[in-house]
């Protein structure tokens, strides 16, 4: 399942220190993290604990099948970062 950014992210990182298994990237000081549009969520390690979703204040995060139609395509672009 996992849970997927969209593209309203501002790179603001709350998500990241909410996240208990670090599977929210790239983090600030990583090489591309300056370059990336957003963050994105490691489908393989997220466990689905929804930890990340009430702290983001642009409302970017989204449990797989609550992903609004028009933007499915970012649970694949999530995964693409990590692979
Ligand atoms: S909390 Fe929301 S806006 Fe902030 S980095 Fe995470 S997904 Fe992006
Ligand atoms: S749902 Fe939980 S494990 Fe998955 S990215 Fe959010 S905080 Fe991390």
């Amino acid at each position: 399942m996992a849970y997927v950014i969209v593209d309203t992210c501002t790179k603001d990182q709350l998500c990241i220190d909410a996240c208990p298994v670090d599977c929210i990237h790239p983090k600030e000081g990583a090489p591309d993290f300056e370059t990336v549009p957003q963050l994105y969520i490691d489908p393989v390690t997220c466990i689905d604990c929804g930890a990340c979703v009430p702290v983001c204040p642009t409302n970017s995060i989204f449990v797989l099948e609550d992903l609004p139609e028009d933007q499915a395509h970012f649970a694949e672009i999530n995964a693409k970062y990590f692979a």
